[in-house]
Formats: structure tokens, C-alpha cells, sequence
């Protein structure tokens, strides 16, 4: 089988792409050859970061929307129906955490949350179908959390939405099994983002959450965008349902 190991000409949303995790997503995209989409809710940033490769002769586009807006997810669908006519991969990178205690939230923060996390998951999923279909052999990842396989003080919001998306990631790669549409997840430990950097200056937490990590270290963005290639690539073609952890042996670390 030829370009097992390549991303040559394959047609890849990324959503939540100008920092982080998504961002080095798009990255390792492009040094695969895919042609990729970023989304971020930040106009200039998305502009600058899709001019940024462009300029470099990559095939990089972008547009601002927000995810958990229905009529921003619209005119994201009717774009890249305009633009590409399919899409070979869709990365559900965008998501947060609010990291409060159960007590302490709102239920306004449990919807935001949740609306982030997973319903535009859902909802993206299902509006890309028709697209990925067209593919004939198309790859659907997304970015869920080792807080939504154990606990990790992390808030429970945050937990149930990474777990719930972990579980949708096996229900649709049954279901859609017969769209010849795969559907994987990553689930990181801390990794260095803008997002994660807000804990991680704590020298006492810092120290807390390497003496609970076999390898000693925080991740890198990219150790993550690794995993989501493989699991874009024909070279995971039997892979499907599965959630990879990129955790450093965090999971594995029982005492
Ligand atoms: P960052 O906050 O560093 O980056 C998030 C990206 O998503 C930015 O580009 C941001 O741009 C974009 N984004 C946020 N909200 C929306 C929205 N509503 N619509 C579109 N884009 C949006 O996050 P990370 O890179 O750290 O996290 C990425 C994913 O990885 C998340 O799902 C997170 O839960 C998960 N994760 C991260 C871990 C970590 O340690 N960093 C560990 C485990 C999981 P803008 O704000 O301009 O819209």
C-alpha cells in the first residue's frame, strides 16, 4: 500500500488551530503534505498564522469561527463544501476547563462547558458527514483528556464532557464504520499550551503532577499532534474507536 505513512493532498479541519495543541496539530499536518482548515474564534490570529504558512508555500486556510455558535459551524460547512467539495480528516480540537469544584460552578458554567466540549463535537461530526463520506476513507479525532478516564481534580464538568466525548468516539466508530469513516481520540496529561500554563507556573502544583508522571516531564504540543497524525494516516486503517493516551505513563502509574 503506497503513502501509508503520508498526509499527501489529505483535506484536514482542525478546529481550535492558533495556540497550543491545536496549532502544533496544524503544524505536523503540513509537514505531511495535508492541506489544512483552522479555525480559532480570533480573526487576526487565524489570518496571521494561516499567512504565517502560506507564505512558507503551504496549503493553509482559515476563517474565524466559533464553535458553539450554530451559525458560525454554518458558514464553516458551507466554505469548506465551496473550498473542497469533501474533507478527509476532522481534528475536534477546541475545548477548555473552567477548573472549579463541583460546588463552585453554575449551571451556567456546566452548559458553556459543555457546549465546548461536546455538543460542538456532536454537531460539527454530524455536519461533516455528508463531506467525509465523499472521502472513502476518512478520519475523525478528537481531542479528549486522561480527566475523562480518571481523576484528576480537574473539575467535574470538565471530566464528564472529556469522558462523554471518549465514549462518543466509540459509539460513532461503530456506527459509521460502514462510511468507511474511522473515529479516534488522544487523551493528554498536561502539556505545555497557553491553556495549561495557567496551573503549571504553580511551582507546588508543577512539582505534584511530575511526582504523579513516570517520565518526569510536562508533554509537548507536538508528542500530541504526533498521535493525531497516526491516527489520520492510512498507516492506522484497522484503528478505530480507540482513545490514545499521551500521558507521559501517567495512567499507568498506580503507586
Ligand atoms: P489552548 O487554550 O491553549 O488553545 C485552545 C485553542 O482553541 C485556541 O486556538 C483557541 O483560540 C481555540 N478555541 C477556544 N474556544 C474556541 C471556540 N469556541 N471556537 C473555536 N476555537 C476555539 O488549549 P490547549 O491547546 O491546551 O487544549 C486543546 C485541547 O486539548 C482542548 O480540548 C483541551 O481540553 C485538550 N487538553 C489539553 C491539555 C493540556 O494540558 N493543555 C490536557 C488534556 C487535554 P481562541 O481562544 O482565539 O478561539
Amino acid at each position: 500500500m503506497k503513502n501509508r505513512w503520508s498526509l499527501k493532498n489529505k483535506k484536514a479541519l482542525i478546529t481550535g488551530a492558533t495556540r497550543g495543541i491545536g496549532k502544533a496539530i496544524a503544524e505536523e499536518f503540513l509537514g505531511f503534505e495535508a492541506e489544512v482548515f483552522i479555525v480559532s474564534r480570533n480573526q487576526k490570529e487565524t489570518d496571521d498564522l494561516v499567512r504565517l504558512h502560506a507564505d512558507k508555500g503551504y496549503k493553509i486556510y482559515g476563517m474565524k469561527c466559533d464553535v458553539t455558535n450554530k451559525k458560525d459551524r454554518e458558514k464553516l460547512f458551507e466554505k469548506i463544501n465551496i473550498q473542497w467539495g469533501s474533507l478527509d480528516i476532522l481534528v475536534n480540537n477546541a475545548g477548555t476547563n473552567t477548573r472549579k469544584k463541583t460546588l463552585e460552578n453554575t449551571e451556567e458554567d456546566f452548559d458553556k462547558l459543555m457546549e465546548l466540549n461536546l455538543k460542538s463535537v456532536f454537531e460539527l461530526s454530524r455536519m461533516f458527514h455528508p463531506l467525509l463520506i465523499k472521502s472513502g476513507e476518512a478520519s475523525i479525532v478528537n481531542i479528549a483528556s486522561v480527566a475523562g478516564m480518571t481523576s484528576v481534580g480537574t473539575g467535574s464538568p470538565y471530566a464528564i464532557s472529556k469522558a462523554a466525548l471518549i465514549h462518543f468516539t466509540k459509539y460513532l466508530a461503530v456506527e459509521w464504520a460502514k462510511d468507511s469513516i474511522r473515529v479516534n481520540a488522544v487523551a493528554p496529561w498536561y502539556i505545555r499550551t497557553p491553556l495549561a500554563e495557567t496551573v503549571l507556573k504553580n511551582p507546588d502544583y508543577l512539582k505534584n503532577i511530575l511526582s504523579r508522571t513516570p517520565m518526569n516531564r510536562i508533554g509537548e504540543p507536538e508528542e500530541v499532534a504526533a498521535a493525531v497524525a497516526f491516527l489520520s494516516m492510512p498507516a492506522s486503517s484497522y484503528i478505530t474507536g480507540e482513545c490514545i493516551s499521551v500521558d507521559g505513563g501517567f495512567l499507568k502509574y498506580g503507586f
